[in-house]
């Protein structure tokens, strides 16, 4: 059998492929000549399973998602008192070009507006650091933080720089105030290469793994924030990364997310996952249309809300192969991740006869993950596999398995 995520993936892009509204970011003209077709979702868990769907190959720009991720190398580097010095960490209720300095310290609101982001590059290794050995930190981060080594689209970066004058006049006033103390057209130069680095959406779900993750990122296994830094960026990305419509996002999604103006949209699920999205049409906000709409068709579908219940015990999936039957047992409280993990186990399961789940340690199935289990022994059913289920507490509600089938009870 196959997992069905991907196919999931794909029936939530396939649902939204007409929405061609919005129209892509002008005002960067390299921008404004993507094709504005292209349209991809991907997953990765925070055990580093990533499952995606679409134009899965295409790069683009990461633009103001880079803004979280330079942040957390700024506090490492700098340690999170010198950066709240500098940058706060509250709403600014405004789009993402807004100057927003706080009048009674000058500091810009938050990371995620371009003012705190240029400021917080500039504050990246040390005062008077190297220009150039800024952008390396914050590529070669990237990079780790995706898997695999990232490049910097010159054609995008020169393109922007050439239009730049609204940010330069904000670096400018970061200047005057003592925000900056570098050169504001090395740092803003600095921060639009920073925007340039293209990524796949498969780097961003693995890059908001690594968050969601508390650090460690799921598939090298490296850990490259501490957990203390990963908390703040997920807190920062939940208070402002949506910019205006961060309430309104918070809310109704519960995906603690942030957007960029190619297209690109990352969110991230504490201990559960990290989601990429990219369609290059951009509503009113600057957000991408589409992407914004998979996103928030996943937090239905799937009940990922930072703030739905159930997020208590740990979930566990283990896996038992006899010569003839093999075992899977779940535990704990099911939801997105073990679901998939079993799907993925059930996926290469060899047993020859009979499969059997074993739900006997569950306490409770969240709606995906029961529907994705029962998908699961579905497709194994199909494969001719005998199916057999041992749910002494029938936390499995009504596990019918299409024609009319269910498992055998034992
Ligand atoms: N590089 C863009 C800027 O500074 C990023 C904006 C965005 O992605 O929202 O204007």
């Amino acid at each position: 059998m196959q997992t069905p995520i991907p196919d999931y993936l794909a029936e939530v892009l396939d649902k939204l492929r007409d929405d061609v509204s919005g129209a892509t970011a002008d005002y960067i003209p390299e921008l404004a000549n993507a094709n504005p077709d292209q349209f991809a979702l991907a997953i990765t868990t925070a055990t580093g399973g990533t499952y995606s769907a679409g134009d899965t190959n295409a790069e683009f720009s990461i633009q103001s998602i880079s803004k979280p991720f330079a942040y957390a190398a700024a506090i490492m580097d700098r340690g999170l008192d010198r950066v709240i010095e500098s940058i706060g960490v509250e709403p600014s209720g405004e789009a993402f070009n807004e100057l927003s300095l706080d009048p009674e310290t000058n500091r810009p609101k938050n990371p995620m507006i371009n003012a705190g982001a240029i400021a917080a590059h500039g504050l990246l290794l040390g005062d008077k650091a190297d220009p150039e050995e800024r952008v390396a930190r914050v590529l070669e981060l990237f990079s780790r933080l995706a898997g695999r080594q990232l490049r910097i689209d010159d054609k995008v970066f020169q393109s922007e720089l050439e239009t730049a004058d609204h940010n330069l006049a904000m670096a400018h006033m970061l200047k005057k105030y003592g925000i900056l103390n570098d050169d504001p057209h090395e740092v803003v130069a600095g921060y639009t290469r920073q925007c340039s680095i293209l990524v796949t959406v498969e780097d961003l779900s693995i890059m908001a793994a690594t968050l969601a993750n508390g650090g460690v990122q799921p598939r090298t296994r490296e850990r490259i924030l501490d957990a203390d830094t990963a908390r703040q960026v997920m807190s920062v990305m939940a208070v402002a990364g949506m910019y205006d419509g961060a309430g309104d996002w918070l809310t109704r999604v519960g995906i603690p997310a942030k957007s960029g103006v190619a297209g690109g949209l990352v969110g991230v699920l504490p201990d559960q996952v990290g989601i990429g999205a990219f369609s290059p049409r951009l509503d009113k906000h600057g957000n991408s249309q589409r992407a914004r709409r998979a996103f928030e068709q996943l937090s239905k579908d799937m009940g990922m809300h930072l703030f739905a219940p159930s997020n208590g015990r740990l979930d566990v999936v283990d896996v038992k192969l006899e010569t003839l039957k093999e075992t899977f047992s779940l535990q704990g409280n099911v939801q997105f991740t073990a679901a998939a993990e079993l799907l993925d186990l059930m996926e290469k399961s060899t047993a020859q006869n009979a499969v059997l789940l074993d739900v006997s340690g569950v306490y409770s199935f969240t709606d995906v993950a029961r529907r994705m289990a029962l998908e699961g022994l579905r497709r194994l059913r199909l494969d001719k596999r005998h199916v057999l289920l041992h749910d002494p507490w029938q936390v499995l509600a009504d596990p019918h398995l299409g024609d009319g089938l269910y498992p055998e009870n034992v």
